[in-house]
């Protein structure tokens, strides 16, 4: 398992491995990984020859008020989860590597963003659609591994995919969690004690909403109402948003009458947390 820096390296390593008929999967994260990232790494390593991890704190991707800065940030602990779940090579590069003096070329994508996360994070899409075009033009994989946990994000890679004519297949994967309940998330790493306890509405409200679908509930204002009311009976949560919405449009809708997606974003103290499910996995 290597780490490079530079685009140059990732290139000539991919091209050697091409030279031989290897195939290439690519699983891009910011790193500090836990088993949801090993999840993705473990995915790849079935399906492709060689595994490219990025680890990359993508700063296009933050507004101005949120956590670049603090994001947490680890490179030997990192590497040896790499290789323990059969990563081939961290690309690792600093913010100048990705972005040069002059930079000036976005990728943005209008309907699917408007929503959800896109709301409280405006710039936030633009910035994940510009980072992982410019992995998949560096790397050029036969496959691009993203996790559930970010569902808005897959369905927008989808569909840049899509648009643009990209070449790869990408894949989703499901959701780690905690033995508890809460999803794995770099971010779990910012809750206090406390926080951490309070942090398990969310599953909890995800649990209740999948067994009133399970129960055959088709009204979106009951079953927000009921992941609502839970949610806000902690008095360290602060709701951003519990929405269900069209898994192909992210649009909002009133019945369970097609596939959907049942997202939430809650504050527990300063720290944004995000759970879903999707309608057909219940
Ligand atoms: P991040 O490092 O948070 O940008 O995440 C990198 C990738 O790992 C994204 O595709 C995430 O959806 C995925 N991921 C993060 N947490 C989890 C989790 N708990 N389960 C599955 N995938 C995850």
């Amino acid at each position: 398992m290597r780490v490079v820096k530079t685009i140059d390296e990732v290139r000539a390593q991919v091209r050697e491995w091409r030279a031989h008929g290897l195939t290439v999967g690519l699983v891009p994260t910011m790193g500090y990984l836990h088993e949801g990232h090993a999840s993705l790494i473990e995915a790849s390593h079935r399906d492709n020859d060689r595994t490219v991890v990025s680890d990359f704190v993508n700063p296009m991707q933050f507004g101005p008020t949120e956590d670049l800065e603090s994001y947490p940030r680890d490179l030997d602990r990192d590497s040896k989860i790499v290789e323990e779940h059969g990563g081939d090579l961290i690309f690792n590069p600093e913010p100048a590597e990705m972005y040069h003096e002059g930079f000036s070329s976005f990728v943005d994508m209008t309907v699917l963003t408007q929503e959800l996360c896109g709301l409280s994070r405006p710039i936030h899409f633009r910035g994940v659609c510009t980072v992982v075009s410019k992995l998949f033009n560096i790397v050029k994989p036969d496959r691009a591994y993203f996790g559930k946990k970010d569902a808005q994000q897959l369905a927008v890679i989808r569909h840049m995919v899509d648009d643009l004519n990209m070449d790869i297949e990408i894949i989703g994967c499901p959701i780690i969690r905690e033995a508890d309940g809460l999803a794995k998330s770099s971010r779990n790493t910012y809750l206090n004690a406390d926080e951490r306890q309070a942090a398990l509405v969310l599953s909890r409200s995800i649990a209740l909403g999948k067994d009133m679908v399970k129960n055959g509930e088709k009204s979106c204002d009951a079953i927000i109402g009921e992941m609502t009311k839970l949610i806000s009976a902690e008095p360290l949560a602060r709701i951003d948003y519990v929405k269900i919405v069209d898994c192909a449009t992210m649009q909002q809708i009133t019945e369970l009458d097609r596939p959907a997606l049942c997202a939430i974003a809650v504050y527990i103290g300063k720290t944004r947390l995000i759970d879903n499910f999707f309608s057909e996995d219940v």
